[in-house]
């Protein structure tokens, strides 16, 4: 049958500090069960998408002032974030944003403060680990001390603790060495396929994403210029010269 659509964007403009129009309508769809990739430059507008979605924008003196985000149909745009974690989204900031102080194992339990089921919890911490045998080796370490590799594997993981249907994730290659933004990579497919975890990533790194990513979305100031499954982009001679520098 038809792939349901989780998430849809439809046509929004976010606007900064009320004068500086960031999105000038952004349009797209995340199916339920895919890997969906926003990609384009430094300043795109990537960050702000997805912070429209999780209505992350109201500390930043942002807002959405046209357009609708609707999640299984209902209209997000003025849930406050812990309703939309509710709703099974929940978005892992670019930056990483551990608890610095904290150990990986109670970094990772952080993702779990929604829920109510004790014992399930447990098995999605061994779950976890299963995925990332790294960030059981260092389970007792203090966040602040492991890498920034490892950083990025406990947010990832303290997202999968609130069980999300959806994961929003900002950069995840961001500051890490190639053969560990393959490893992440790696482990996002795993867990979509696997945990059947739906993915809206953004990224600048275009080569990696659209091997990955089911379908994509290439922004540019604020505008998509271009969507089509990763396959088709991968191939097209203007995401070959401008976006994977082969020309
Ligand atoms: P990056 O990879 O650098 O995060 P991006 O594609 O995610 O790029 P955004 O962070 O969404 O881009 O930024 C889009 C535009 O909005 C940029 O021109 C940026 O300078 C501007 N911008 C972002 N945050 C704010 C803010 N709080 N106030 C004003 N302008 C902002």
């Amino acid at each position: 049958g038809k792939t349901e659509t989780l998430l849809e964007v439809n046509n929004i403009e976010v606007i900064y500090n009320h004068v500086i129009l960031v999105l000038k309508g952004v349009s797209l769809a995340v199916p339920k069960g895919g890997i969906t990739a926003l990609l384009g430059g430094n300043g795109a507008g990537k960050t702000t998408t997805l912070k429209a979605i999780s209505n992350l924008l109201h500390s930043e003196r942002g807002e959405v002032t046209k357009g609708s985000i609707l999640y299984r149909g209902e209209r997000v745009q003025d849930l406050d974030p812990a309703a939309l974690v509710k709703l099974g989204v929940i978005q892992v900031m670019e930056g990483r944003h551990c608890f610095e102080h904290l150990t990986v194992e109670e970094n990772l339990l952080t993702g779990a403060y929604t829920r109510t089921d004790t014992g399930a919890i447990a098995a999605d911490l061994d779950m976890v680990y299963t995925y990332f045998p790294r960030l059981k080796e260092r389970r007792r370490s203090q966040a602040g001390y492991t890498s920034g590799g490892e950083q990025q594997m406990v947010a990832i993981g303290r997202a999968l603790m609130s069980k999300p249907e959806t994961i929003l994730l900002d950069e995840p290659s961001m500051g890490l060495a190639p053969q560990l933004v393959e490893q992440i990579f790696e482990i996002v497919k795993a867990v979509n396929e696997k945990e059947g975890v739906t993915f809206l990533l953004a990224e600048q790194n275009t080569n990696v994403a659209l091997r990955y990513a089911h379908y994509g979305y290439i922004l540019e100031s604020g505008r998509v210029v271009m969507d089509g499954p990763a396959k088709d982009l991968r191939e097209n001679p203007d995401v070959k010269e401008f976006y994977l520098g082969m020309s």
